[in-house]
């Protein structure tokens, strides 16, 4: 007789998320490593990244122009004596030591703006006459000018540990002299596809059999989340040889098994997590595509084994479904054992361009094309055929979500979007 899992619950999706959320909370800091500038691009910080000297290091101008004491400007147009030219990188002894009154020196954008200025007039408003320039516009005081250290603090925080390494956060590492950062190792995520009728993709499928693609999706969502995938073979419907590739996938920091979790009497996944003693949080979300989906946490098989718990999810093997709930559910907990803070869903709002029907109970999330720019902006739904459908998706660039409580939708209305990660 099967054993049946510790808890059988069907959430609503917030509650699933907030499961989700309560586990990764739990997780403990990944070991950390060292890597150069640009091969940080993606990981994670595992150090803070502090302002070695004050951001910026001295008044800068942002213009082209002529340094001045705004006051004298507050008469237009104005004769003032030119005493210099500072250029971007200027050394320091040949910068005019103070600007007085009706004195002005020509400044680059970049350059330091000296002592006695507390402006800078954009060149654009002035005409040169020999050693004089004259200024047609005054200036408030401060203007185009970023003051020493109005950017960050010499010590102060710039980068947080935990946070993913963009195109800006690298530009502020170099800017403060980082050529290598540590960061924190990649999780190893193993994943498991099952189903006797998935083949490789080396092979030629017979008539009713079906080429995996799940695993290729799922690896290349868990490098996006920050992930190294171990691909794992392909598991038969079959609960012996299932059981040993599932313990061979607890050894890695997550598992995500694909497909076996439906209702199906070869549906076995459940019931061997269960034999091996594992603990479910949820069996299920109010969701569509992806309502079968199941998050929880099993030792790692063997008893010698010194390797605390590893979080598992069973994801419906229909490919949609695999791509939708791995989004949901295992990301947040993929980014926490990447050392993350788990990012929130961000969705965005765009107007229906045509009415959706569809009965209420679930929260969906269905495949979309966001079309259009700015104010003509609109969305629909990509006719499919179900959660099967690759190639609908493929076309989708983010999916609508309809609220459990909605049977119509008329054109024209905001809805929520989740867009597509590329
Ligand atoms: P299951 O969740 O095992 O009931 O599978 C649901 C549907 O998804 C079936 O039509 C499977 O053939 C299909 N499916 C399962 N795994 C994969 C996979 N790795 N690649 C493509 N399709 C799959
Ligand atoms: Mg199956």
């Amino acid at each position: 007789m099967p054993e049946s899992p510790t808890i059988s619950a069907v959430l609503s999706f917030e509650e699933a998320r907030r499961a989700v959320a309560e586990q990764a909370a739990k997780i403990a800091k990944p070991p950390i490593e060292s890597a150069e500038l640009l091969s940080a691009a993606g990981r994670v910080l595992a150090e803070p990244v502090l302002a070695d000297r004050d951001l910026p290091p001295f008044p800068r101008s942002t213009r082209d122009g002529y340094a001045v004491q705004s006051s004298d400007l507050s008469r237009v147009p104005a004769m003032l004596d030119v005493i210099g030219e500072i250029r971007a990188g200027e050394a320091p002894d040949k910068i005019p030591s103070h600007i007085g009154s009706h004195h002005t020196a020509s400044i680059m954008t970049g350059a330091p703006v000296p002592d006695g200025a507390d402006a800078v007039v954009m060149v654009e408003y002035t005409s040169s006459h020999g050693n004089q320039v004259q200024v047609s516009r005054s200036v408030a005081p401060g203007e185009n000018i970023v003051p020493r250290g109005a950017e960050a603090q010499n010590g102060s925080l710039l980068i947080e540990r935990g946070v993913r390494l963009n195109d800006a956060a690298i530009a502020l590492a170099a800017s403060v002299g980082k050529s290598q950062l540590q960061v924190y190792k990649r999780p190893r995520v193993a994943v498991l596809t099952t189903g006797d009728e998935i083949v490789d993709i080396e092979c030629t499928p017979g008539p009713t059999q079906i080429r995996n693609s799940n695993t290729y999706s799922l690896a290349v969502q868990i490098q996006r989340a920050g992930g190294e995938p171990v691909l794992l073979p392909i598991a038969p419907d079959e609960p012996r040889k299932l059981r040993s590739l599932i313990e061979q996938g607890l050894q890695s920091d997550l598992l995500l098994i694909t497909g076996g979790v439906s209702m199906g009497r070869y549906d076995l996944v459940e019931q061997v997590l269960s034999e091996l003693h594992a603990e479910f949080f949820f069996t299920g979300a109010k969701i569509q595509p992806g309502r079968p989906a199941v998050f929880g946490k099993c030792g790692a098989g063997a008893p010698a084994c010194e390797k605390v718990a590893t979080y598992f999810f069973g994801l419906p093997g229909n490919p949609v479904s695999t791509m939708v709930t791995f989004e949901l559910f295992a990301r947040p907990v993929l980014e926490a054992l990447a050392g993350m803070h788990p990012s929130k869903l961000k969705f965005v709002y765009a107007k229906l361009k045509s009415e959706i029907r569809v009965k209420p109970g679930l929260k969906r999330f269905l495949p979309a094309i966001l079309s259009g720019e700015f104010e003509s902006s609109e969305v629909e739904l990509v006719p499919w055929q179900g959660s099967g459908d690759i190639a609908a998706t493929a076309r989708a660039n983010c999916y609508i979500v309809i609220p459990p409580d909605r049977e119509q939708i008329p054109a024209g209305e905001f809805v929520a979007i989740l867009p597509r990660t590329v």
